[in-house]
């Protein structure tokens, strides 16, 4: 008997090797399989009179097997099997193309289903390489004569094996236990979860496609809107520092800057104090570009912290990072402590400590701590902590919030990130959290001028990259991930490392950056490239080269093609920093009209929003930068298109939320939110 549980390998029919394949497809067990859903459907219920099938369109009859042999073109050297098949009203003949296995499957006197398209030659019609099925006693079909589910596959797997597999395991949708309460369900008119899996596959009509969709994806987008208010509730129900706005102070603070606040910066930093004054605990994503300028939005923050008789700890992803801004705020404010707290630095201001091991010591003597993520993870209790900030980071993960909550209150939660989050998206992902945007860069910034280099400029290109080095300047190379088995893009980083220190640019001094170097060795080479001892550093994308380093004004980017329009962005926003002209060159291997359409739009575009708008166009929400590092779970059928369901999924959320916050009435709903609900109700 099949359970959910039960392996595919155990399967009627599945060997090692098609095991191997469906593991690809993310496919192990019974269930994976029955929620794995088709991307289209062929219609091919309407059953024709042979006599009626016409050249040019598809068809489906349904006849008596009178003759099938196999035969070979000559001068093709092609396997055919040819067949005429017929009914009460006619006959036609059937070709397949290397397929001699099909005399040992179809025998004459067989009753069989055929699909497929009617072609015309000298002799006739024909059906050309059709669908065939037998037609067994529960007359029940699964390739032909219906609506035929279509799966995504992958090599040497066929639709029909995956087809006859489904059918295996679409028993269990009976079995399926359905936690969506069922006043949702009436409400939304949504048809029950096992029927929906039994028409997701193998559809009676039309309609029961749509609604087995329909109720699907409402499932996937409902779960997600409910984890988030759950979230958010959970947040809610704690208290926070009450932080007031010292409006003199920060005036003066702002006025003292060599430059005006944007008007975006502006705009963040007002919602960020607000948020810090009502006395529940903040949960806010500042977004904005590379050199937006949201540090000083969280300098603002912190200031009102202190001014408050609270401190704030701020986390950055890489210690150069963080001592990037640690030697910044020591700049901003002369009269905070700030520590740091990085494994190979720890001090408070520019004192050597004697007790500077004693991160706790570090911690609980400072106005702001500036650190590593290391920071949080030493279960250190930080005392009369105000704010917590995360550079680079799309939110603070659960686990983080517990480590830094106190006995009664919670600290204030500010996350900054550069990735332009499309409004669907943050509807669907971010309900949990409230955004801030910065819109705008700071004025008086040089554009940078971004070229897509075809291969016959490959050279010329280096020339001038050649130039632009000897007077001075750094750049950055990117280097993409070529395939499955590099997944960090180590091999590519690598062999790019040699192709410019070896054959383009002997002369110069070419640095290497990725993922599987110890992170000594890591900040060692970024800090070599910031004090300019690296003319180029090749990088993998996967390495956030997050730091300044204003002296650089070239952006070199590989494969361009294999990355989203918005990570293009975000890597050419590491360049332009100071008044130097700085360019972004794109470098492609395919050729594809498609894919110099979508290059070229970076060479127009600069708004990080709009990019990102179009990669969900092109290529879907998976592909926006950053989705996949943070955390965000694959829509598996539902879209970010479904802007009804979207709504009705929230709708339904918080409805339920209202009622019944902990979901005391509905345990099946509890049981499918699982673990998740007892990390929430810790925190
Ligand atoms: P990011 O948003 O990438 O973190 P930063 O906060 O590092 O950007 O700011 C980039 C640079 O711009 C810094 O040198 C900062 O001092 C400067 N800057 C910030 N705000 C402004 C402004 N309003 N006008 C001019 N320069 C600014
Ligand atoms: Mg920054």
């Amino acid at each position: 008997m099949i359970i959910p549980e039960t392996p595919l390998e155990n399967l009627l029919r599945v060997g090692k090797a098609t095991a191997k394949k469906l593991q690809n497809l993310g496919l192990r067990t019974a269930e994976d399989l029955l929620f794995y859903f088709p991307f289209r459907y062929e219609d091919w219920s309407k059953i024709l009179p042979i006599s009626q099938l016409i050249y040019g369109t598809a068809g489906t009859c349904r006849g008596r097997v009178e003759l099938i042999k196999n035969t070979r073109s000559f001068h093709k050297r092609k396997n055919i099997t040819e067949a005429l098949v017929s009914d009460n009203s006619g006959s036609i003949k059937v070709v397949w193309f290397n397929q001699p296995f099909l005399t040992k499957i179809l025998k004459v006197g067989d009753e069989i289903f055929l699909s497929g398209k009617v072609d015309f030659d000298r002799f006739g019609i024909h059906l050309t390489s059709p669908s065939y099925e037998k037609i067994g006693v529960s007359g029940e079909t699964t390739h032909t004569a219906r609506i035929v589910p279509v799966y995504r596959t992958t090599e040497n797997l066929t639709n029909k094996q995956i087809r006859f597999l489904v059918k295996l395991v679409a028993p269990l949708a009976l079995k399926a236990e359905d936690w969506l309460p069922a006043e949702i369900q009436k409400d939304f008119s949504l048809i029950d979860l096992n029927k929906a899996l039994r028409q997701i596959h193998f559809p009676e009509n039309v309609n029961l496609v749509k609604a087995a969709r329909h109720r699907l994806k409402f499932n996937e987008l409902f779960l997600i809107q409910l984890r988030n208010l759950l979230l958010k509730n959970n947040l809610q129900k704690s208290t926070a520092p009450m932080v007031s706005f010292r409006e003199e102070e920060t005036k003066k603070f702002t006025a003292a800057l060599p430059f005006k606040l944007t008007d975006g910066q502006r705009q963040s930093a007002w919602e960020i104090i607000g948020d810090l004054a009502a006395g529940k605990p903040m949960n806010r994503l500042l977004e904005g570009d590379v050199g937006s300028g949201k540090t000083m939005v969280a300098a603002i923050a912190i200031l009102n912290v202190f001014l408050n008789g609270y401190r704030t700890i701020l986390m950055a992803s890489t210690e150069i990072l963080a001592k990037q801004h640690f030697n910044t705020f020591c700049k901003l404010f002369s009269n905070l402590k700030i520590g740091l707290v990085t494994r190979s630095e720890k001090k408070i201001n520019n004192n050597e400590l004697e007790k500077n091991n004693d991160t706790e010591f570090i911690i609980n003597n400072s106005d702001l701590i500036v650190g590593t993520h290391a920071l949080i993870q030493d279960n250190i209790k930080i005392n009369k902590l105000g704010l917590a900030v995360v550079d680079e980071q799309h939110r603070f993960g659960v686990k983080q919030r517990q480590a830094l909550k106190g006995d009664k209150e919670s600290p204030h939660f500010l996350s900054m990130t550069a990735t332009p989050i499309p409004r669907t998206m943050s509807l669907v992902f971010y309900g949990d959290l409230d955004i801030s945007v910065i819109k705008e860069l700071p004025a008086g910034r040089k554009k940078i001028i971004t070229k897509v280099v075809s291969p016959e400029k490959r050279n010329a290109a280096y020339e001038f990259i050649r130039k632009e080095i000897k007077s001075g300047r750094q750049g950055f190379v990117i280097c993409p991930l070529i395939d499955q088995s590099d997944k960090l893009g180590v091999k590519s980083a690598k062999e790019e490392y040699k192709k410019l220190s070896q054959e383009i640019f002997p002369e110069l001094k070419i640095g290497l950056l990725h993922g599987k170097m110890k992170s000594e060795d890591k900040e060692e080479t970024m800090r070599n490239f910031l004090e300019n001892k690296i003319n180029i550093l090749v990088s993998t994308s996967v390495v956030e080269v997050g730091v300044d380093v204003p002296n650089a004004t070239i952006m070199m980017i590989e494969g361009a093609e294999r990355f989203g329009l918005a990570q293009l962005h975000q890597f050419r926003g590491r360049v332009g920093r100071l008044n130097f002209q700085s360019y972004c060159f794109l470098f492609s291997d395919s050729d594809g009209e498609e894919v110099a359409k979508r290059l070229m739009i970076m060479t127009t575009c600069n708004d990080g929003f709009a990019l990102a708008e179009k990669d969900l166009e092109f290529r879907g929400p998976g592909e926006v930068w950053g989705v996949r590092q943070s955390g965000i779970p694959d829509l598996q059928i539902a879209t970010l298109t479904d802007y009804a369901i979207i709504k009705e999924a929230k709708s339904a959320a918080k409805n339920l939320i209202k009622k019944d916050p902990d979901l005391v009435e509905y345990p099946d709903l509890r049981d499918k939110l699982g673990n998740f609900l007892e990390k929430v109700h810790l925190e």
